[in-house]
């Protein structure tokens, strides 16, 4: 199964993929993650994404829509995957048709904006694995340390408040139009994202097995 999870930064996207991922026996595709990876390793697509990302904007649609592709051929691909995070743009949404790949549904899950903010306040992650967790609803079994590897939790630079809220600006302004543009392919479907994870959860798979 191919699909896309949408919903503003915070809405729970990385969360949900990881669960359904397991369920799904899938991988996740987040561009974040690909980017943030780049950036750790100081490549060069790493420093041209920096300052984009640092001030809370999105990367052009260029380096993202190659990612992409680069990602999607390899063979681990070929059963299905959830994209986390991709498209952000109707362009990148037009490029993943172009590619010709055929997409089963898009989940968009839908959280205010005031839960969003205090959401992505309490975030943490793993500056060694990238494992995310949250000081309130996903503590780690010892404070400040990743229980995957060891590593150690820190707030990401684009989850301090005045970048989170240019990055709903965004969101609104470039992202939710996508909303539309899946809805007029029929592949839409709105999940309350608000909730408990488990809760949320059970509403993604109710919505994938529709
Ligand atoms: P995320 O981890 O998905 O919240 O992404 C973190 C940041 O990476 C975003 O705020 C953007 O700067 C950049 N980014 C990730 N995915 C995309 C995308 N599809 N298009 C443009 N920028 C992206």
């Amino acid at each position: 199964m191919r699909l896309i999870f949408l919903g503003a930064p915070g809405a729970g996207k990385g969360t949900q993929a990881e669960k359904i991922s397991e369920y799904l026996n899938i991988p996740t595709i987040s561009t974040g993650n690909i980017i943030r990876e780049a950036l750790k390793s100081g490549t060069e697509m790493g420093l041209k994404a920096k300052s984009y990302m640092d001030a809370g904007n999105l990367v052009p649609d260029e380096i993202v829509i190659g990612i992409i592709q680069e990602r999607l051929a390899k063979p681990d691909c070929q059963e299905g995957f959830i994209l986390d995070g991709f498209p952000r743009t109707i362009p990148q949404a037009e490029a993943l048709d172009r590619m010709g790949i055929i997409i089963d549904r898009v989940i968009d899950l839908d959280v205010a904006d005031e839960v969003i903010t205090q959401r992505v306040s309490g975030r943490r992650v793993c500056e060694a694995c990238g494992n995310s967790y949250h000081i309130a609803y996903k503590k780690p079994n010892v404070d400040g340390v990743c229980d995957a590897c060891g590593g150690t939790l820190v707030q990401r630079k684009d989850d301090q408040p005045d970048t989170v809220l240019e990055r709903l600006r965004v969101y609104h302004e470039q992202t939710e139009p996508l909303k539309g543009y899946y809805e007029k392919q029929g592949k839409l479907i709105s999940v309350k994202g608000q909730n408990e994870v488990a809760e949320t959860t059970a509403l993604v798979k109710a919505a994938i097995e529709a």
